[in-house]
C-alpha cells in the first residue's frame, strides 16, 4: 500500500547501500551488515518503501512520480544513532585537557574542583537561553557528521531546578521544527554527588528518588534514567534504588557501568533488565557471559579512553564473540570526549577495540537504536522503517574509518527530507 499524496524520493546508483541486521533475525545478539552494490532506496514520506539493486528498483511501478537523487560513487547508509551523549553544557574544558597532556591525572583535576564539578558550576550559572543556543549548534554539528538521532543526558545540574533546566532545553529542541536531529532525553541526576551534599550523600539520593524523578516523569521530560554506578560515586545499592524508582515512574533504565573499576554496574544492569550498560572498560569474563544471556546492550565509548590517553579499552572482541549486542557511541561531553563525529569513533573502534568496519558500522547504527529500544523504527534501511539516510562521499564504506578524523558526509536525509546537503546533491 502506498500513500499517493506523500512525496516519493528515489535514491539510486549508490556504489554501496548499507543495511545492518540482527544475525538471528530477531532483535538482540550479534549484528551484521548487508552491502548492496549499485544500491537504491525508494522513500515515501518519512518511510522507506524498498531497497535493493538500482536496476531492480527501477522496475518498481511505485517509482512513478518520484524525485530522482543520483548518488553515483557514493555510499549510502542509515544515519548514526548516537545512544550516549551529554550535549547540554555551558563551557568547554580545554584547559583541563592541556593539564592532562602535561601530566595531571583526571582524578587530581577532579579533586581540585575540575571535571564534572567544573561543568556543574558553569551550567548552574548559565541561562536556559544561552544553553539552548549552544546545544542548537551541537545538534547541527551532529547532523552534519551523519548522526540523525542522539540520546541526550542531563547531569550537569545536580539539583532540581538545574536538572529541569537542562531537560527543558532538550525538550525545546525536540519540539523545534527548525531542528531536524531526533533527540531521546535521559535523566542523569545521579551523575555525581554535588558539592553541597558531600557529607550527606544519602540526602541527595533521597532528593533524586523523591523529588527529581517524579517531577521529570510527570512533565514527560525523559524517556530513560541513567546512573553513574562507580566506586566513590553511586554504589550498586544506591543505583538500584534510583533505577527502580525511575522504572516505577515509567522510565527506561541505563547505567554508566564498570568504567573506572569493576564495580558491579553490569551485573546490576542485567538484574534490572536495563536497556544498556555503558562504558565497560573493566568488565570481567563472568559479566560478559551474563550480558550475553540478557537483552542488555553493551554500549562502548572508546572516544573517552582515547581522549583521556588511557590504555584501558573495553574488551569489544570478547563481547562480540560472546554474542552480546554491541553499540558504539561518542559519549559527547566537555570533559572526556568532546566530539560529535561518529565517523571518528568508527576509526578508534577499529584501531583500539579491533572492531572491523562492518562490526563498527552496525554497532553505530542498529546497535545504537537497540540501546534506545528504537530498533523497530531506526538504525537500518529495512522497508517500513523511518527514512533516515546518510550519503557519504566515498565509494567503499571501509574508507570512512580508514580516513580517520575526516567528515565524509555529503548529504543527510531525515524522515524523508534532505536536511543537510554539503555537495549540491539536490
Ligand atoms: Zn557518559
Amino acid at each position: 500500500m502506498t500513500d499517493s499524496n506523500a512525496p516519493r524520493l528515489f535514491v539510486h546508483n549508490a556504489s554501496q547501500l548499507l543495511n545492518p541486521f540482527f544475525r538471528n533475525s530477531i532483535p538482540g545478539g550479534r549484528l551484521s551488515l548487508e552491502v548492496i552494490r549499485d544500491g537504491a532506496a525508494l522513500i515515501e514520506g518519512d518511510r522507506i518503501l524498498a531497497i535493493g539493486p538500482s536496476a531492480a528498483l527501477r522496475r518498481d511501478e511505485r517509482l512513478q512520480g518520484s524525485i530522482s537523487l543520483d548518488v553515483s560513487n557514493c555510499v549510502v547508509g542509515p544515519g548514526f544513532v548516537d545512544s550516549h551523549t551529554h550535549p547540554v553544557f555551558a563551557s568547554t574544558r580545554h584547559e583541563e585537557y592541556e593539564m592532562r597532556i602535561q601530566g595531571a591525572s583526571y582524578e587530581s583535576i577532579a579533586a581540585a574542583g575540575g571535571g564534572i564539578r567544573n561543568s556543574v558550576r558553569t551550567l548552574r550559572a548559565a541561562s536556559e537561553l544561552s544553553l539552548l543556543a549552544r546545544t542548537r549548534q551541537h545538534c547541527h554539528q551532529f547532523l552534519a557528521h551523519g548522526t540523525t538521532t542522539i540520546e541526550a543526558k542531563s547531569g550537569y545540574g545536580l539539583d532540581l531546578a538545574n536538572e529541569l533546566k537542562i531537560l527543558q532545553v532538550i525538550d525545546h529542541l525536540r519540539n523545534d521544527p527548525e531542528n531536524s536531529l531526533e533527540i531521546i532525553p535521559t535523566f542523569l541526576g545521579a551523575h555525581e554527588i554535588p558539592d553541597e551534599y558531600r557529607d550527606r550523600r544519602g540526602d541527595y539520593v533521597d532528593l533524586v528518588c523523591d523529588k527529581m524523578i517524579p517531577m521529570v516523569a510527570a512533565r514527560e521530560l525523559a524517556m530513560f534514567c541513567d546512573v553513574f554506578c562507580e566506586a566513590g560515586v553511586f554504589s550498586v545499592e544506591e543505583s538500584r534504588r534510583i533505577l527502580k524508582t525511575a522504572e516505577s515512574h515509567g522510565l527506561g533504565m541505563k547505567l554508566h557501568a564498570d568504567q573506572l573499576t569493576h564495580s558491579g554496574g553490569t551485573r546490576l544492569a542485567v538484574e534490572l533488565g536495563a536497556a544498556s550498560a555503558d562504558h565497560l572498560e573493566y568488565i570481567d569474563d563472568c559479566d560478559i557471559a551474563l550480558l550475553a544471556s540478557s537483552s542488555v546492550v553493551a554500549t562502548l565509548l572508546p572516544g573517552a579512553s582515547f581522549h583521556l590517553g588511557a590504555t584501558k579499552f573495553a574488551p569489544a572482541r570478547k563481547l562480540l564473540e560472546a554474542g552480546v549486542t554491541v553499540a558504539l557511541a561518542t559519549d559527547f561531553n566537555p570533559g572526556t570526549s568532546p566530539t560529535v563525529n561518529m565517523q571518528a569513533i568508527l576509526s578508534i573502534a577499529g584501531s583500539s577495540l579491533r572492531m572491523t568496519p562492518e562490526e563498527a558500522f552496525a554497532a553505530a547504527t542498529l546497535g545504537g537504536a537497540r540501546a534506545l529500544r528504537l530498533d523497530d523504527r531506526l538504525g537500518s534501511l529495512t522497508p517500513g522503517k523511518q527514512a533516515d539516510l546518510v550519503v557519504y562521499d566515498v565509494e567503499d564504506y571501509r574508507l570512512i574509518p580508514y580516513h580517520y578524523g575526516m567528515n565524509h558526509v555529503r548529504a543527510v536525509i531525515k524522515k524523508g527530507r534532505i536536511v543537510f546537503d554539503h555537495g549540491s546533491l539536490a
